[in-house]
């Protein structure tokens, strides 16, 4: 899960007792944040910080938290948070946090071409708040038939999805990575479900990105591209999300 290195104001932090930070696995784009929110790392922010995921990707993170390239995590707690753990997160888990729940789904993720294939132990994340939203969190993912039950049960029961379409077409899907062609796909069998297509691929530009948007979502309107700046908020009246500011939810619809 990507980390923002956004600063938070005093009075913002204050208000802030717990993060529950959830890792989905080893690769660096998912955790490399961890070192610039200067905020998670001011002076006796009081916060509990726990850190959530896979086994590998704790040890990947405790290994780059090393010197020579960096500070161990327990040495910059100190003064810092009023406390740190390190929780292990296995694929159909279900563990209780202080009013909400997360279920860890197993995700179909690997690194290089055979024979160098590597598969990661990469979970997606079903948060569901008592009182409030769920939301259905699967990146990175390339789907493939067996992997067809977990990603409609996932977004079925979901307010709101973020999925990986690293790729504009199905055809192109490699390296543990989906489309916006099978993220369209999905949210047409769940037309009611915002779903956001997410983690695009970084040598993508905005314009193969928006016509593979336009392509694939015509039609659906509660498709949409997740957009760096994008943010929603969660109508509780209403029981669903609605876009904040200038933000569009439904970029796609045709
Ligand atoms: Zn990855
Ligand atoms: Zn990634």
């Amino acid at each position: 899960m990507a980390l923002s290195a956004a600063s938070l104001s005093d009075e913002r932090l204050a208000k802030i007792e717990r993060v529950h930070l959830l890792i989905s696995h080893a690769h660096w784009d998912h955790w490399e944040g961890l070192k610039d929110a200067e905020w998670l790392w001011r002076k006796g922010n009081g916060i509990a910080l726990s850190i959530m995921g896979p086994k590998e990707a704790l040890d990947a993170i405790n290994k780059a938290f090393s010197p020579p390239s960096f500070v161990p995590l327990d040495i910059l707690a100190i003064g810092t948070v009023a406390s740190l753990s390190l929780v292990e997160l296995s694929a159909g888990e279900s563990t209780q946090l202080p009013g909400a729940t997360v279920d860890a789904l197993a995700l179909h993720h690997y690194s290089g071409i055979a024979p160098h294939k590597r598969f990661l132990d990469t979970l997606g994340y079903r948060l569901s708040i008592e009182g409030g939203p769920t939301i259905a969190y699967i990146c990175d993912h390339e789907p493939t038939a067996e992997t067809s039950e977990m990603e409609k049960t996932a977004v079925a029961s979901a307010d709101l999805a973020i999925i990986d379409a690293s790729y504009s077409d199905v055809s192109e899907h490699a390296f543990g990575h989906g489309s916006i062609e099978s993220v369209a796909q999905l949210a047409r069998s769940f037309p009611d479900v915002p779903v956001m297509a997410a983690h695009h691929g970084p040598l993508r530009s905005d314009e193969q990105i928006e016509e593979a948007a336009q392509r694939h979502g015509e039609g659906l309107e509660r498709f949409s591209l997740a957009v760096e700046g994008a943010s929603l908020d969660w109508d509780a009246d209403a029981g669903r999300f609605v876009p904040t500011g200038t933000s569009p939810l439904a970029v796609a619809s045709g």
